[in-house]
């Protein structure tokens, strides 16, 4: 900034930066890192746009980290925050209820098919997926099999990083400085659909050889449906899902769907479950998308059977968890307007023509010799850059040198995705094709 009077001690951007780094730790972030790539302020959010104080906007092609569903300002989901603000802010859920936690809860189970008719709730994802280990941990205690306390997890797969949540992560960068604290767990091979045909086969056979091994030990396997979103969206296909829920049955184990972010429409059904038409999970996670990204709430939804299992004259047969924001009436508020957005606004339908809009717009990289495995499940589209091109800190210059073209997006190692809002439009989406490709001659031009 040349011009001395826009250097105004407020609400500058590089006033901002200065003090954030000061102040604010920021998540995910080497912070002497954060010193020479300061982050980015944000003055506001409008549709799947973000503004930052010098009048430049950036597209959220992310969705803030896989939360945002009908962009930054959506009417619905505000209004149905204030008016629930002017009745109930938050009450706590233990000893009294609410409407907003009671119809989502309702909802909810309606979505299953009542299948899943049990919600509980909590404020994070990394909550919500230790409330399923510890459910299904005490619900088969509670039925005599204290023997069954192991989890089984899939290689590269993420479910959150408390302590629990990262004893079934298995991405090193999170979790390995802190391996010495976690509590074991089976890892077996995760399919990939960037392997070819077998690789299913190949995680079904090691998945079977761990339950037949240790079955009589193991409460629950815990898998991300479709996508594994933080392994750098390793997809697979859904008959993976149904061979596993047969595997699951057959071992008498509990299945935990993590839908925390494949949920909510992402992968072209609402639940990324449903595509392999069989049985239900045990539990479903919930979170991320849920409140349409404007509030912290997840879920943990299961079954009859399980809620069965800790129904009991004594107390601590009971699942005692809690959290003090457990419920949030202002969340439930929110994340009753994105369901009704679902039933009432065929965001599904109008999702399969955004994906394919998306689709076709990047339909050119998969000739580009520069890509590898240009791969697409719904609203998620990925690609890998070549190992031998992408040179040092390919991430952080990818994602830099995106800003230029007004994209916001952040790499996971060499794989670039998007997992916009659902707000895509065919110029919308020539636009991001346009921007990406740029992106990729700037960072490609100037790598080593
Ligand atoms: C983000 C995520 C979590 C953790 O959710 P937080 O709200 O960040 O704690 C768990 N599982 C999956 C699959 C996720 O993508």
């Amino acid at each position: 900034m040349s011009d001395s009077t826009s250097i105004s001690k407020n609400n500058s951007q590089q006033d901002w930066q200065r003090r954030s780094l000061n102040a604010v730790w920021h998540p995910c972030t080497q912070m002497a890192r954060a010193a020479v790539v300061p982050p980015l302020p944000i003055a506001r959010g409008e549709g799947p746009w973000l503004h930052d104080y010098e009048g430049r906007r950036y597209f959220d092609a992310n969705s803030s980290w896989w939360v945002n569903l009908f962009g930054h300002s959506d009417e619905g989901i505000k209004d149905a925050i204030k008016q629930q603000l002017d009745t109930l802010a938050h009450v706590m859920l233990a000893g009294c209820t609410h409407a907003p936690a009671v119809e989502l809860a309702e909802k909810l189970s309606a979505l299953t098919g009542g299948a899943l008719g049990h919600t509980f709730f909590a404020s994070d994802g990394a909550s919500a997926v230790e409330i399923a280990l510890k459910m299904s941990f005490h619900s088969w205690r509670n039925r005599g099999l204290d023997a069954k306390r192991e989890f089984v997890c899939l290689r590269h797969g993420y479910h959150g990083e408390t302590i629990g949540a990262l004893a079934v992560t298995d991405v090193a960068v999170f979790r390995d400085a802190y391996a010495p604290l976690l509590m074991p767990s089976h890892v077996v091979e995760s399919p990939d659909s960037r392997q070819g045909a077998d690789s299913e086969a190949r995680a079904l056979a090691a998945l079977r050889s761990v339950l037949e091994a240790r079955c009589g030990h193991i409460a629950a396997l815990i898998i991300e449906p479709l996508v594994q979103c933080a392994a750098g969206m390793v997809m697979h296909e859904p008959s993976y899902l149904r061979a596993v829920r047969a595997l699951c049955d057959e071992f008498e184990i509990h299945l935990i769907a993590d839908e925390i972010a494949v949920g909510c429409g992402r992968t072209g059904t609402f639940f990324a479950f449903e595509q392999a038409r069989t049985s239900w999970p045990d539990f479903i996670t919930l979170s991320k998308g849920i409140s349409g990204g404007t509030l912290p709430l997840s879920l943990v939804l299961t079954t009859e059977a399980v809620f069965q299992s800790f129904w009991s004259d004594e107390v601590a047969r009971g699942f005692l968890h809690s959290h003090s924001y457990t419920g949030n009436a202002l969340a439930c508020a929110a994340a009753n307007a994105v369901l009704d957005r679902f039933a009432n606004q065929q965001v599904l339908e109008k999702n399969r023509e955004q994906a394919r809009w998306l689709q076709n717009a990047f339909a050119p990289l998969q000739s580009d010799a520069r890509v590898e495995h240009l791969r697409q499940r719904g609203m998620i589209l990925a690609f890998d850059v070549r190992a031998d091109l992408v040179g040092e800190r390919f991430a952080e210059r990818f994602h830099l040198a995106a800003r230029e073209q007004a994209l916001l997006i952040r790499p996971i190692g060499r794989t670039v995705y998007l997992m916009p809002p659902y707000l895509i439009d065919e110029s919308t989406a020539r636009f991001l094709a346009h921007a990406v490709t740029q992106t990729l001659n700037e960072v490609l031009l100037h790598a080593a």
